[in-house]
């Protein structure tokens, strides 16, 4: 069990009276602690929000960009993808934060697992290895029909 980074722990004490708490950072991906052979973290993980009191709630309200590295599904390079969280939205009720403080790894992973796609492809969707996967798919047993549109070596002889 690793110490809990100290940005990502959010006081209780620090937001009484009406305080906002910023959360403008920039983490490095290791609490997030995803060690998948498909699935891997290494750009910073950059937040952008704020944490307040609203009645006897804890509200964070986050943006979230990083990058995963993921496999591409043609030619199985692992290339990174972008992900973003656009205001994710947390409540959580001050009764239940024990400790005086609330830890938001947990709902910062749990909202960028949900943005890694699970089909991705290199290039944008342009992987280099398609034409030849392609080409390979389409042979067997097509018959005639590849012929009409294709590439006709003789036809000048
Ligand atoms: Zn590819």
């Amino acid at each position: 069990m690793t110490e809990i980074d100290p940005y990502l722990k959010i006081y209780v004490e620090q937001l009484r009276g009406g305080k906002n708490w910023p959360l403008h950072l920039d983490l490095e991906p290791d609490f997030l602690d995803i060690c998948e052979k498909e699935l891997t973290f290494v750009d910073p993980i950059r937040l952008d929000g704020q944490a307040y009191l609203a009645h006897e709630e804890l509200v964070v309200q986050v943006s979230i960009k990083t990058k995963a590295q993921v496999p591409c599904r043609i030619c199985n390079e692992p290339f990174k993808v972008n992900i973003v969280v656009d205001k994710l939205m947390h409540l959580e009720p001050i009764a239940g934060l024990k400790r005086g403080f609330f830890d938001i790894s947990g709902i910062l992973r749990e909202a960028i697992l949900l943005e890694v796609p699970s089909i991705a492809e290199c290039h944008s969707g342009h992987c280099p290895a398609r034409r030849d996967v392609e080409r390979y798919l389409s042979k067997p047993s097509q018959g005639n029909d590849d012929e009409i549109e294709g590439y006709h070596p003789f036809r000048d002889l």
